[in-house]
């Protein structure tokens, strides 16, 4: 199931018409973020441009500081935050939100509290913990975290930041879209994986208002298709839990805010199997020595199976992780298809 290039700026959507960030916020953060996140560089593979038909460059923020781009929405945020008179900051991600925050926090030296499920793996708790994030443990769900997280805001004269539900988090991740601008020519399309959506929204407004005639494509795992669904009934519908293993995009539904921008820029949104992901996240690792989290692997996925049915294209995959528990990484391999 995927949308063959409906063209979504033309549905009618009133809530789009509402600027929730523009341009300029998202040029605000890189100033804002620099002494932090990296400028991540770009690689190239000529093999998978060989096999697509089309120039693949990939946006490596599987090199960035924590390993995910994520560190660019929790600095920006953290840091207006603490602008404001925040002592503390707290969140409610077990993932790479929770140790992007937990690492701003320690650099500017201000307590960060991570609320996780109960049944959290050691090497995420670990993660968190090195970066000096204090872990409180609560229930197994979002919806027992998030008013827990916000509570202990509350507490201690703290600010809960938000994982993409938020215009400055939104903002500091469509830095990558800036980087993206500069760093290569003559881009076609740029392909975006989501989860709540806000590296994709904040990359859109980035782009967009920058150059409209570049294509911006989201991707989703099929079994993680809340912003599809959401798009195709044009309001924002919920999916009840999900098994992909694709983990940073198992949200089930996109933001109040993430999804107006969406719903405004978007020009197609392409949907990947887990088979498919999982040979992609190979063809990554084995070929191009590069190790990425399945998240990111369906980017890959999308052009290497030419889901964008386009050739001779210049296509910037964005590549929004490398956290992976390497214990795992057996059974994310597919070899043959
Ligand atoms: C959070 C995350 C995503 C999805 O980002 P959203 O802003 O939630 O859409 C994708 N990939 C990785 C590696 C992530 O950590």
């Amino acid at each position: 199931m995927k949308f063959d290039n409906i063209i979504l700026k033309n549905n009618i959507y009133i809530k789009g018409m509402i600027n929730i960030i523009t341009v300029k916020d998202v040029k605000d953060a890189r100033e804002r973020i620099y002494d932090i996140a990296h400028e991540t560089p770009i690689l190239l593979s000529e093999q998978l441009s060989k096999r697509c038909g089309n120039q693949i460059f990939l946006k490596s923020e599987h090199l960035q500081k924590t390993g995910s781009f994520k560190i660019r929405g929790a600095t920006n945020n953290v840091k207006q935050a603490i602008q404001k008179g925040a002592k503390h900051v707290t969140t409610a991600s077990s993932g790479n939100h929770g140790q992007a925050v937990s690492y701003v926090a320690k650099k500017y030296d201000i307590p960060a509290t991570i609320v996780v499920p109960e049944n959290i793996n050691n090497s995420k708790l670990n993660a968190i913990q090195a970066y000096n994030g204090h872990v409180e443990k609560c229930g197994t769900t979002s919806a027992e975290r998030l008013p827990r997280a916000k509570e202990i805001a509350v507490e201690n004269n703290g600010v809960y930041i938000a994982p993409y539900d938020d215009p400055y988090t939104i903002a500091g991740q469509g830095t990558v879209g800036l980087e993206i601008l500069e760093q290569v020519n003559k881009i076609d399309a740029i392909v975006v994986p989501i989860g709540g959506g806000g590296l994709l929204s904040g990359i859109l407004t980035a782009v967009k208002e920058t150059n409209p005639n570049i294509q911006v494509i989201g991707v989703e795992p099929e079994l993680a298709n809340d912003t599809y669904l959401s798009i195709q009934n044009k309001k924002i519908t919920p999916i009840t839990g999900t098994t992909t293993i694709a983990d940073g995009l198992r949200s089930n539904q996109p933001g109040d805010l993430t999804f107006p921008i969406i719903m405004k820029y978007l020009d197609d949104l392409i949907l990947v199997s887990e088979d498919e992901i999982r040979y992609a996240f190979s063809f990554v690792l084995e070929r191009m020595k590069q190790l990425i989290e399945p998240s990111s692997a369906t980017t890959i996925a999308a052009v290497m199976f030419n889901k964008l049915n386009q050739k001779g294209k210049n296509i910037v995959t964005v590549i929004s992780g490398g956290n992976v528990d390497i214990g795992n990484i057996q059974e994310l391999l597919l070899t043959s298809n």
